[in-house]
């Protein structure tokens, strides 16, 4: 059964000059749903995830997410207070400090106001700093990382870093998440690792939007797959419909 809507773009494009980097792009995405974007490179991938998440705006066409219309006046905070988070295609880690405080730093950005509020009805800020403690240490665990907790997020491998970024996501409790190439560098097992966890993420009902360039691994792991090429949908459709797709074919062998 398909969830609820969170996300749905009508025609949407963004145009630097006379670049069409991203055009005329219809995607919808619902809970509990992964929906991958695959595309050579320039592809456009990048920029519309960037207009999905308030980044940068559309220069046409359409979106709403999360209930927020996609317009000039929309920022990533608005989003990302709606329910969005993302990780990103270079891992933004602070690297001396321990898992649980990266995992700690994205909560309280995300959740400042929640965190005002509590600290005025508490009667001791200590009692939140444990919660929010106990709270991150759940996504450490969640993502498999709960035996590093301590450890320096510089000192981690490449995999558990890149998991690592997940978890500092999962503080604020997306409806919405949003991984930028979450497998590249990392190998065949940990690939493995990382389609499992966002398997169980959608089966909690969160909506993962997801670009990867390991396409084996997307056409295991997406129920569904839009292929961008030059800015514009070439296929879309579930994994096997995208895999048989002539277009899609072209646009990978041709590339060079
Ligand atoms: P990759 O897989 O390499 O990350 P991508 O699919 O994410 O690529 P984009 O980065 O979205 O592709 O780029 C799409 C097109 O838009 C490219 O031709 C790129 O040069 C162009 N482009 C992206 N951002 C800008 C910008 N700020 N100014 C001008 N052109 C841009």
């Amino acid at each position: 059964a398909r969830g609820t809507e969170v996300m749905a773009l009508r025609a949407l494009g963004k145009s630097y000059g006379g670049v069409r980097a991203v055009h005329d792009v219809d995607l919808t995405l619902a809970t509990g749903e992964i929906l991958g974007l695959i595309g050579p490179n320039g592809a456009g991938k990048t920029t519309l995830v960037n207009m999905v998440t308030g980044v940068t705006v559309p220069t046409g066409g359409s979106g709403t997410v999360l209930g927020i219309e996609l317009a000039a006046k929309t920022r990533a905070h608005q989003l990302a207070r709606a329910g969005i988070a993302r990780t990103f295609q270079q891992i933004k880690l602070f690297n001396r400090l321990s898992a649980l405080d990266n995992v700690l730093v994205g909560g309280y950005r995300i959740s400042r106001n929640t965190m005002l509020r509590r600290l005025v009805f508490l009667p001791s800020a200590r009692r939140f700093e444990r919660e929010a403690a106990a709270v991150a240490s759940a996504q450490l665990i969640r993502v498999g990382l709960g035996d590093k907790a301590t450890t320096a997020a510089g000192d981690l491998s490449y995999g558990d870093q890149r998991r690592l970024e997940i978890a500092r996501a999962l503080a604020s409790h997306p409806t919405l998440l949003v991984l930028d190439e979450p497998a590249a560098g990392m190998n065949h097992v940990e690939a493995e690792r990382l389609s499992e966890l966002i398997r169980s993420l959608a089966a909690d009902g969160v909506a993962v939007l997801i670009i990867e360039h390991n396409v084996r691994m997307m056409l295991a792991l997406c129920d569904r797959i839009t292929v961008l090429n030059f800015g514009e949908v070439i296929a879309a459709g579930t994994p096997d419909e995208v895999a048989r797709d002539p277009r899609v074919l072209e646009a990978y062998l041709g590339a060079e």
